[in-house]
């Protein structure tokens, strides 16, 4: 029979069980057992689905209460040494204080996870790292599963990615040196789990898909020869499991490994199942990710069987069948998206699968190759009906749509005149003073407003009775602004309840789940639009609220709009058009409303792109493509305005020192960054690199209620006046400010307004 097994399951739980079960905890309102148990129901219900599915194993290990590169940190006793903290006897109140930081320590560094939107804790190692036994939870866990009646396959981040994931801050260090002891401590592992009868463990390491340099390549091969081959010591097989991109490694390197078999990601690199027909070693299953762990379509059942087939033919029982990756980037069920309270476009639901209809399309793949076609006839057309619906849609494809992105020529990519040409004329237009001060757009989301915004949702509050406060909202920040003495004013944002949803509910082409939840990190959760047909904007989305905004005062107020490849990234895009040609469509879109604000008068239009560096492909062999299209997608949507009109953008959490030419060719007239917590450090490169255009590099951090004073910002300051022409510099924050509250956000503006006007008298 058939293998099928999966990577990871979304460990949120369909209504976000978790989340609220984590933050109760956290508030005091629950007790440790209280959160356990639900953890345990949760853990109880996915590793049912699983085996209803009819899977072979249950994942395990790929839930986790906070994190599971954390978890594998416990385990293998690696804990950061700064919170003094014994891996083997680690509380629950540890544990959180690692993720979350306490009194006496900040929180473990938390940074994306590839290419995606799931964030991880950053292992922290040192010289004195010994990975001497660590937190027992994994065991406990195989044990839990197996006496569910399960048989377990524990999903372990593997030693190459570990280490390669981690961090040192101690200076001299070489993270290299520890390899030898945590393949010791992997072997250690591994010989637990074997003598509790686990057969397959599964090795995550998505790191052998990037371009590493030697020393880590040849790393491979010692950090996996200490690890028992199966002949000598207790051993469970062996699963090395690769997702995201092609493996970077000849089959002939990965051959000589001590493992079992070998996942492929045949979505984002199908090309690769090619190479290594011929190369699996005879013992070794191939496990092959056919189904898309990273986006909500539903697959071509047939398509995938046609790949299937030649596989499970040459290859038998060696043949394992299963999603990309962990599912843990999709949303749980499509249940939550029928009856009351439903938001999808019922056209649009019967083309998805979220991580639980992936299981039953997995369930039909196997069942087509054990038993033959007939045996799933109706899921099969079922399948192919949805799929020539979805194909055969009329709304689908807008041929207006489709002839703009056609016509778009060089010229339409680019503002018509050169920077200096354009600066003067906004200078002229403008009449600021030296070092202008501003903000990035959002202003606390009070409860007032988000009480507003969910009595309108709910049907209670009259939408013109919804707009009017939000009206009266924009005139105090307005208010507020002018007594702060700020130079260049927003509106604040208070109508948007996130940056890409406030655009895309104005889109046509997008469509939104009501609980198609994806974690973020810990308790926090994202709920992506779904981009599903042609991008268009039939009417004007902000210009009503920038005229509004701008008639309260005589000083510029910005029009703040989200840009392509921000509404691009930060969504589940469709998977039937080039990501690139959905980019152009959604720049269009951004160029109407440009347009349409400089029509009515807005003299400075800012287009947020703060996931512009995200969507760098992880091979770097790919990025000059990415970046081409990238900064032609923003260059449309900036095309369009005059050379008075002045175009900002803003990016934030992003190291830019790699990317600078294609910064510098989006070429807006403002850049504003996050550079406040890096001490200025991100702006060396951008003195280096002799950017040429004005920048604001924020000079605090939002993330912290902490007011810096006056002199902190002129310091910060001065430090960016040595690397960029004061005259082309901007005085802002880090970021929007909508998570902070009132008190600490007006203090903190007025040192601001402060700080700027002693270095105008400095300079
Ligand atoms: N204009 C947005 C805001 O101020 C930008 C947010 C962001 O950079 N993520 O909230
Ligand atoms: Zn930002």
């Amino acid at each position: 029979m058939t293998t099928t097994h999966i990577l990871g399951y979304p460990r949120i739980g369909p209504q976000r069980e978790l989340k609220f079960a984590l933050e109760n905890f956290w508030q005091g309102k629950s007790s440790a057992s209280e959160l356990q148990a639900t953890a345990a129901q949760l853990r109880a219900a996915n590793w049912a689905k699983q085996r209803d599915a009819g899977l072979r194993f249950a994942a395990v290990g790929d839930f986790a209460l906070y994190d599971h590169l954390l978890d594998t940190a416990a385990l293998l006793g690696a804990l950061p040494a700064r919170f003094g903290f014994d891996a083997r006897t680690l509380g629950l109140e540890q544990y959180f204080a690692l993720a979350r930081g306490n009194a006496a320590q900040p929180a473990m560094e938390m940074t994306k996870w590839f290419d995606t939107n799931y964030h991880y804790l950053v292992p922290e190692l040192d010289s004195a790292s010994t990975f001497d036994g660590g937190f027992d939870a994994l065991f406990d866990r195989v044990r839990e599963a197996q006496e569910a009646g399960h048989a377990p396959k524990p999903v372990l981040i593997g030693p190459l990615t570990f280490l390669w994931l981690s961090k040192s801050h101690q200076p001299g260090f070489d993270r290299l040196s520890l390899a030898p002891a945590l393949s010791r401590a992997y072997a250690r592992v591994l010989a637990r789990l074997a003598e509790l009868g686990v057969e397959w463990v599964q090795l995550d390491e998505p790191a052998l898909t990037l371009d590493l340099d030697t020393s880590w390549r040849d790393l491979l091969p010692t950090l996996y020869a200490a690890l028992p081959a199966q002949a000598g010591a207790l051993r469970p097989k062996l699963l090395l499991s690769t997702y995201f991109e092609s493996i970077s490694f000849a089959p002939a390197t990965l051959a000589g490994l001590p493992v079992d078999g070998v996942h492929f990601d045949l979505v984002r690199a199908p090309q690769q199942i090619d190479l290594w027909r011929e190369a699996l070693p005879p013992q070794w299953v191939l496990s092959a990710g056919i189904i898309d762990g990273r986006n909500v379509w539903r697959s071509d059942l047939a398509a995938a069987l046609r790949v299937l087939r030649p596989l499970h033919a040459a290859l038998g029982e060696r043949l394992w069948i299963a999603p990309s990756c962990s599912l843990l980037h999709v949303p749980v069920s499509l249940a939550a998206e029928h009856g009351a309270g439903a938001r999808l476009n019922p056209e649009v639901r019967p083309w998805l699968a979220f991580a639980e209809e992936k299981l039953e399309e997995l369930r039909v793949l196997a069942t087509a190759l054990d038993q033959g076609e007939d045996a799933v006839r109706d899921a099969l057309r079922a399948n192919a009906e949805a799929l020539a619906s979805r194909r055969n849609c009329p709304r689908v494809t807008l041929p207006q749509v489709r002839r703009r992105v056609e016509a778009l020529s060089e010229a339409d990519a680019r503002r018509s005149a050169p920077y200096a040409q354009r600066i003067a004329a906004q200078h002229a237009r403008l009449n600021l003073p030296p070092l202008p001060t501003t903000t990035i757009g959002s202003f606390p989301q009070t409860a007032e407003i988000r009480a507003a915004r969910a009595a309108w949702r709910r049907g209670e509050l009259r939408h013109t009775d919804y707009l009017q406060k939000m009206r009266e909202e924009i005139a105090a920040v307005i208010r507020k602004q002018e007594d702060i003495d700020l130079d260049v004013l927003v509106h604040g944002e208070a109508e948007r309840n996130d940056m890409v949803e406030f655009f895309g509910e104005q889109l046509w082409g997008y469509t939104f789940s009501a609980g198609g939840w994806v974690q973020s990190y810990g308790s926090r959760c994202v709920k992506p639009p779904i981009i599903w047909g042609d991008v268009w904007r039939p009417e004007p989305m902000t210009v009503d609220t920038a005229r509004h905004a701008q008639a309260l005062t005589p000083r510029p107020v910005k029009g703040m709009l989200t840009g392509p490849i921000t509404l691009l990234q930060w969504s589940f895009v469709r998977d039937d058009l080039p990501r690139d040609q959905v980019a152009l469509q959604l720049a269009l879109a951004v160029r109407d409303e440009v347009s349409d604000l400089q029509n009515a008068g807005i003299a400075i239009i800012q287009i947020d792109e703060p996931a512009f560096r995200e969507g760098l492909p992880l091979k770097r062999d790919n990025w000059p493509q990415y970046l081409s299209w990238a900064v032609r997608a923003f260059g449309v949507s900036a095309g369009v305005a005059r050379d008075d009109t002045q175009i900002h953008t803003h990016m934030c959490y992003s190291e830019f020192n790699d990317i600078l030419p294609s910064i510098a060719a989006m070429d807006a007239d403002v850049i504003t960054i996050e550079t406040s917590r890096s001490n200025m450090e991100l702006l060396d490169g951008f003195g280096a690199f002799a950017y040429p255009n004005d920048i604001g590099p924020g000079v605090y951090d939002i993330h912290s209620p902490r007011v810096p004073s006056a002199a902190d910002m002129a310091r910060l300051l001065r430090r960016a006046a040595q690397l960029i022409a004061p005259e082309r510099l901007w005085v802002n924050p880090d970021c929007g400010l909508k998570t902070r509250a009132w008190p600490e956000t007006e203090a903190a503006l007025r040192h601001m307004v402060q700080a700027a006007r002693d270095l105008r008298h400095e300079l």
